[in-house]
């Protein structure tokens, strides 16, 4: 199990970063990630410098680094969006697969029985993507451009990964269609695969388990009376420090808001499904954290259905909120999203101090009935902070609530064109 993380983040006149790495520890492993890191953060900071203009938008660098783990395979996804001026985000996509029993990193062919065998799997991404084109309109395949993109060469299928519902191969935009196609994605399950893998990777039909998710409900009357405070947490779900808050909210019988992105979920799905249980509400912050007003309509359409799916796959649930990247958004993200815009009035800059005393301290100088305070539960001094304040608070009259359970409580309604800074 991975739990530690890096998180570096950095915020100028000229430029937002954001760096989110996880440590296998194991050597060869983290050195390559590192490695990668710092190539993308010096490459991005050194344009940043040249610029001798006024720019229109911020400059912005995303880096994440996602992981899976199959038998003794780990696969670590490095993604780096970069936003230099342009049309848009430009985007890197490195996928290694590490042999833990080995101690070598392994090409896609390596899982077949032969060369033969992997020759084979240029005609079932075919067959896999016509499929995907007939269910999603959305999509316009060009023949050659395909053909050509999924051409039986290790270097077309960088970025797979084994799954319990089979192999999962992702094409990065230009591959095989357009840019505003985006990145595309297919899944080969293991019985049309197995008679072709060496047996130790083959494996097992998928099965599709059914379960319904009902969350804790607790009758609001008892609050009615109170001074109402919305804790919301951003840039998660992260397993470690999750669960940290979610072990001591009951104790302040509170219930929070978790504004998650969806390209951390599949990671930390099982801290994500504990949150919603216990009855805290999720919210979407997007799929990688793009300044959502420098994208077109498909791709700011793909960062939230992307990430409404994803947050269904674990609750059952379509979230009714988001919190979108910086707190930027328009009228044009307002009606694309159709969810219900939430933002803060009292920003702890939690992310900035990482000091569980200052998080507390800007929490408590600034809380009042109907607030909606900003914090991130990637953080160890966020996370502690927060409680700290929530055993405070407590004494003097306050109740935590989520943003649902605060408009309820106010006599609000949340409206799918309005931005919500706090409850008065
Ligand atoms: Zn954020």
């Amino acid at each position: 199990m991975v739990d530690d993380e890096v998180h570096i983040i950095d915020e100028t006149d000229n430029y937002t970063l954001k760096i989110d790495y996880p440590i296998f520890h194991i050597k060869k492993v983290d050195d390559l990630v590192v490695r990668y890191v710092k190539n993308k953060q010096d490459e991005f900071i050194d344009t940043v410098k040249k610029i001798d203009y006024k720019i229109t938008a911020k400059y912005d660098f995303i880096l994440n680094v996602s992981f899976n783990n199959y038998k003794d395979i780990i696969d670590i996804k490095m993604n780096t969006f970069s936003y230099t001026g342009g049309a848009h985000y430009v985007r890197d996509d490195s996928t290694y697969h590490y042999n833990k029993r080995t101690n070598k990193f392994m090409q896609l062919s390596d899982f077949f029985i032969d060369y033969a065998s992997f020759e084979k799997i240029d005609d079932l991404a075919y067959a896999y993507l016509m499929k995907l084109n007939e269910k999603e309109l959305r999509y316009n395949f060009n023949e050659t451009w395909v053909r050509k993109g999924i051409a039986s060469d290790n270097i077309n299928y960088e970025h797979f990964m084994f799954k319990d519902s089979g192999l999962e191969i992702l094409f990065p935009p230009y591959q095989i269609g357009p840019w505003s196609d985006g990145e595309i994605k297919i899944v080969i399950p293991y019985d049309k695969l197995n008679e072709l893998l060496k047996e130790e990777y083959r494996g097992e039909a998928s099965q599709v388990k059914e379960e319904v998710l009902v969350p804790e409900i607790r009758n609001l009357e008892k609050y009615a009376d109170k001074k109402l405070i919305a804790f919301t947490f951003d840039d998660g779900p992260n397993t470690r420090t999750t669960n940290i808050l979610l072990d001591n909210l009951e104790k302040y019988d509170a219930r929070v808001t978790f504004f998650v992105l969806g390209s951390r979920i599949d990671n930390h799905a099982e801290v994500l499904k504990r949150a919603f249980l216990q009855g805290n509400q999720i919210g979407s912050h997007t799929y990688n954290h793009k300044n959502l007003t420098l994208l077109s309509d498909k791709e700011i359409l793909a960062e939230i259905n992307d990430t409404n799916a994803k947050i269904k796959e674990i609750t059952g649930e379509i979230p009714i909120l988001i919190r979108p990247p910086y707190g930027s958004t328009n009228a044009k993200i307002k009606q694309l999203s159709n969810l219900s815009t939430v933002l803060w009035n009292v920003d702890t800059l939690d992310w900035k101090y990482r000091n569980k005393e200052k998080v507390c301290e800007e929490i408590l100088n600034n809380a009042h009935d109907g607030a909606i305070i900003l914090l991130h539960d990637i953080y160890d001094s966020s996370v502690e902070g927060a409680i700290m304040a929530m055993e405070e608070l407590s004494k003097e009259g306050y109740a935590f609530v989520t943003i649902s359970e605060m408009a309820t409580l106010k006599n609000r309604n949340l409206n799918n064109q309005e931005t919500y800074f706090n409850f008065k």
